[in-house]
This record gives structure tokens, sequence and C-alpha cells, in this order.
């Protein structure tokens, strides 16, 4: 079958195994739409390979139900999954599809049962790949604890920046969203987030450089509160002492999603993409077949290019 994967040459649509027939707690579905993530450009950029990219991914399954993937591989024993915090699983073999194993980038793939959500009515399988980095946004917000009434900015206009604004209006809060670029500035209008104005009780950092962060910390209120949400290589650079310690920021951290009260939180941005159909239409910007792969991943990394989120299908059907 055709999947992407990477290789000394770069990203490439290549001929790899089929992954079969499942048996037992598994399950084969025919992959409808993939993302493309900052994080597969990082992962391609460091030149890692041996696994089909794609952690966010939907598909069907062989009785033609549609199913959104939750690429979290974990045990379920350990306190931290008991505890819902599926996230911070300590037991051997957690991790994400797509990362170091393989993902849905491809034209069919096997994975765990557990990892199944039915899509509700109104999420079209095309659209499903947004519900992972919607529930990162998702979770973000509950690790920021942000309360109604306090002000919330979000800086960085890529996918998980828009979605962090956009789940923070679908939970009641206001969002303010401040970006480099015209296309992301008009997607967060669409979408109900204000231009910046003042100082902020939680502000998070969607963009992930030292810059940003710098920013983040500049714009919150003495004793805000500051979610870094990108991905630091090697350290996070914190801003120093006339801002962190003179304002007493409370930096909070945040990867991934897991469960509260029982509820999975991409259960919760399922519903919220369902409920709100424009949220998609203006993230995905980008279509593209499997065997473009190589330059949907240059289009994605093109902020010029107007790219939001930049997916690819699979599936014998493709819109533009
Ligand atoms: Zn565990």
């Amino acid at each position: 079958m055709r999947a992407v994967i990477n290789t000394p040459d770069g990203i490439r649509t290549a001929e790899v195994d089929d992954p079969g027939e499942p048996g037992g707690q598994w399950v084969r579905l025919d992959v409808a739409a993939a993302g493309i993530c900052g994080t597969d450009a990082l992962l391609a950029g460091a030149g890692l390979g041996g696994f089909v990219y794609g952690h966010e991914f939907a598909g069907v399954d062989e009785a033609g139900r549609a199913w959104f993937v939750e690429p979290a591989i974990y045990g379920g024993q350990c306190a931290q999954c008991r505890s819902g915090n599926t996230q911070r699983c300590t037991e051997d073999g957690h991790g994400h599809l797509g990362v170091f194993r393989d993902g849905g980038m491809a034209e069919a793939v096997v994975v765990p049962e557990y990892t199944l959500l039915a899509l509700p009515a109104g999420l079209d399988v095309k659209d499903a790949c947004l519900v992972e980095p919607g529930a990162v946004a998702w979770h973000a917000l509950t690790r920021a604890q942000v309360r109604p009434g306090e002000r919330l900015l979000v800086v960085g206009g890529g996918t998980i920046g828009l979605l962090a604004a956009a789940a923070a209006r679908h939970r009641g809060l206001e969002a303010d969203l401040e970006a480099r670029h015209a296309h992301q500035l008009a997607a967060a209008e669409l979408l109900g987030a204000g231009r910046p104005s003042g100082a902020y009780d939680v502000v998070i950092d969607a963009a992930g450089s030292a810059s940003s962060l710098a920013r983040a910390a500049e714009a919150a209120v003495p004793g805000g509160r500051i979610l870094p949400l990108g991905v630091y290589l090697e350290t996070m650079p914190v801003p120093g002492s006339a801002v962190s310690q003179v304002k007493e920021l409370t930096y909070v951290n945040s990867i991934a999603y897991g469960r509260h009260n029982g509820v999975r939180e991409v259960e919760q941005v399922a519903s919220m993409l369902a409920a709100e159909p424009e949220i998609a239409k203006s993230l995905i910007t980008h279509r593209f077949s499997i065997e473009d792969a190589r330059e949907a991943f240059r289009v994605a990394a093109d902020r010029q290019a107007g790219a939001i989120k930049v997916v690819i299908e699979p599936g014998p059907t493709t819109r533009s």
C-alpha cells in the first residue's frame, strides 16, 4: 500500500507492507484524511524515519463506519492512566501512533480498538483529523484553569493557536489572538477571536519560539499564567528574572490530552467541531492526494502560501 515515510532524501510517498487483517482488539481502517502537524515537520527535518508518519487522522472501517483515531498509546494500568492522565502513562510502550511507530498517512491502518472514537453527526470524516490538534488546545485550556471573566491571549495563529481560541470561545471564555500573517488573522476573526490589547491573566504561547514565549510573558499581568504550548527543542527559553520573577508568573505545562472525570477530551472536541463546522472550514486550507505528500509538506511549511492545516487524503476521492 502507499504511505508517507521519511528517507535520507526527505519525506516521500512509498510502497510499504500492508498492515494486514487484524485480530483480537485491533481494527483496520481505510484512512480518509490525515493532517500534517508542525511536529511531523520537526521529525522529518531531524531525519527521523522507519515508520509511517501521521498522528492526526480518521478513517472508515470495513462496515463503512467513520472513526477518529486518538493516537495515544498507553497501558491503562499505571497510576497516571488510572487517574485519567493517559498522556502521562509511565508503562512500557507508551507513545503516539505516527511518532516512531506507524501512523495514519497511509491508505490503511491497523489500530487498537481503544483508540477509536465514533464521529458525531455533523463532523465529516475528512475534517476529523482536526480533533487531535483540537484536543491539544482543549487540554491546554484545562491545564491553565482559565476561568470565565479572565483575559486570555493566544500568541501564534497556526492550527493549535486558532483551535485554542475557538475552544476557549466554545467553552464560554473570551480570547484574543496575536499572529504574524494576514490569513491567520482572518481565520482568527472568523472564529470570533479579538485583536490583542492590554494585559492578560493567561497567555498561551502557541508559536513555540524564544520570541513568542518572551511576548507571552510581556503580555501577562503580574501574577499571570503562561502556558508554553509549542515544541521547544533542547531548552524552554523562559524569560529571565526581570519579567518572570518580578511579575511572579506561573508557567503551566501541557502535553497532548487525556480524560477529565472519565470524559475523553477528544470526544469533547469532536462535539465542538460537529457543532461549529466553520472551524474546519477556516482551518483546513489545503488538501492533497497521498501521492503529493512531498508537496503537501512543502506547502505546510510555507506560511507565505497561506497554509493553516494541510491535509493528506489517501482515499480515492480528493477535494481541492
Ligand atoms: Zn499507563
